[in-house]
């Protein structure tokens, strides 16, 4: 039997027109350093222009504030340390950032990394009945040496919109910087990606190509109002700022990506499964439900503590063909053979005890699920419920 993929927020298969837009950069015929001045070079240089032209002209930015990394980890590091590095440590008068207790662990983790620098950084917990980060539990934390506030536009483990609209209008009026990860935004596309537009005030945005069908490896940190500190520093690509030989066909791959998914609004497509999923399970397994309803409906953390009492409910799934997560894939510290199970610091931040995180996972779907995707799923699921009870 097929296993069955319901793992989109850690990563989407590649879409046959980005592989094949990619592949003239993959075959043996070609060479092309794009820092090279003959015309191999010059080849590479114009494809990598035009996914810059490309994703700036999708997401209503400006093409010099597109910058390439390696994906969404890399951006969020970057933005946190240029802030750190320009405006903490140059001019010393502010010293503190403010970030939502449920983001990415690349976020997270540099925020703690930067407080090694003598930063201080407030972790602001989301309330526990809505999940969702607004201004009001931003504004009683901000302070004169506030300069930055980290806000992820949509949760990957919980599929939580946050306020960014008016968190980065606000921050704006106060001169404080502000990071926008969008990485699971991007996956409705449609007018959701056009981040310049919907989100005017944000200073920088972080995303990876692999959750929008592009390859691994590759991803953007853009920027408005704001230029990067250097911090990979080599050669000049990357305006100067990033050093080190573009990957030109994971870049041309993620403009595809970004080109095809901004042409499609997914939202509606994606609303219709999370209602077959809710309509099925309540039909066929009462007891299980979704932590949160409202906020991006690829991403649903569905509790099943009520009905079963495992140790690792992910795992178990795995162990049946069905891929769900348990919480952020980047959380888990993986064991190849074991893939550990590491509590979700998000669903913890969220109040839930050890064994509703346990028995809680997170489905998340791509453009290729189907209903009897759903169907096998729920099927597994109860399965194992009954084999317990
Ligand atoms: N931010 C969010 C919201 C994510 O979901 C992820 C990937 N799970 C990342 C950042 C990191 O992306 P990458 O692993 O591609 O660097």
């Amino acid at each position: 039997m097929k296993d069955i993929y319901l793992d989109g927020a850690s990563n989407t298969p590649i879409d046959k027109d980005v592989l094949r837009a990619m592949k003239p950069f993959l075959s043996p015929k070609f060479v092309g350093n794009s820092n090279s001045p003959h015309s191999f070079g010059i080849k590479a240089d114009q494809a990598i222009y035009e996914a810059r032209k490309t994703i700036a002209d999708c997401l209503k930015v400006e093409v010099n504030d597109v910058f390439f990394t390696s994906g969404a980890t890399e951006s969020n590091n970057w933005a946190i340390k240029s802030v750190v590095f320009e405006d903490f440590l140059d001019s010393g008068n502010k010293k503190h950032i403010i970030c939502s207790s449920t983001e990415h662990d690349s976020v997270l983790n540099c925020c703690k990394q930067v407080e090694k620098l003598g930063v201080e950084v407030t972790y602001v917990n989301p309330p526990k009945d809505t999940g969702k980060i607004t201004l009001d539990e931003i504004l009683p934390f901000i302070r004169e040496d506030t300069g930055l506030i980290c806000v992820m536009a949509v949760n990957n483990e919980t599929g939580v919109v946050n306020d960014i609209e008016n968190i980065t209008r606000k921050a704006a009026e106060l001169g404080i910087k502000t990071l926008v990860d969008c990485t699971q935004l991007m996956s409705y596309g449609g007018e959701y990606m056009e981040l310049g537009k919907k989100f005017h005030y944000a200073n920088f945005f972080s995303f990876s190509s692999h959750k929008i069908y592009g390859p691994l490896g590759v991803g953007c940190l853009i920027t408005q109002g704001v230029k990067p500190t250097p911090l990979i520093i080599g050669g000049a690509q990357e305006q100067g700022v990033r050093g080190g030989t573009s990957n030109t066909a994971g870049i041309v791959g993620l403009g595809v990506a970004i080109k095809k998914m901004h042409k499609k609004d997914y939202s509606k497509f994606y609303e219709s499964l999370r209602k077959y999923l809710q309509r099925e399970l309540s039909d066929k397994i009462p007891g299980v439900y979704f932590n949160y309803w409202s906020g991006h409906a690829n991403i649903i953390s569905l509790n099943c503590s009520n009905v079963v009492k495992l140790d690792n409910l992910a795992r178990e799934l795995a162990d049946y063909g069905i891929a769900v997560s348990a919480g952020s894939a980047c959380d888990a510290e993986h064991d190849e053979t074991q893939g550990d199970f590491h509590p979700s610091h998000v669903l913890k931040a969220l109040g839930m005890t050890e064994k509703e995180i346990r028995n809680t996972i997170r489905i998340s779907f791509t453009k290729y699920t189907t209903e009897k995707d759903i169907d096998r799923f729920i099927k597994i699921l109860k399965e194992i419920i009954d084999n317990e009870n």
